[in-house]
């Protein structure tokens, strides 16, 4: 898991707040904490997670 308050907001300068937030990629939708600025609301994907759960979902794509 992310430690959202070791990131900061490269812009603003402030510790970065893990908050639910809701994506989707090729019709699937995420619901799932990532960091955010909460000064200019900039949210921070971790990459690590992103590539998982895409990977994951392409596969399933090319299944069908
Ligand atoms: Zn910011």
């Amino acid at each position: 898991m992310i430690e959202a308050s070791e990131l900061q907001c490269e812009r603003c300068g402030v510790a970065l707040e893990l908050k639910k937030t809701y994506f989707s990629y090729l019709g699937h939708a995420f619901h799932t904490d990532l960091p955010r600025c909460p000064v200019c609301g900039q949210v921070y994907i971790d990459e690590e997670l992103v590539k998982g759960r895409m990977s994951r979902v392409e596969r399933e794509l090319e299944d069908k």
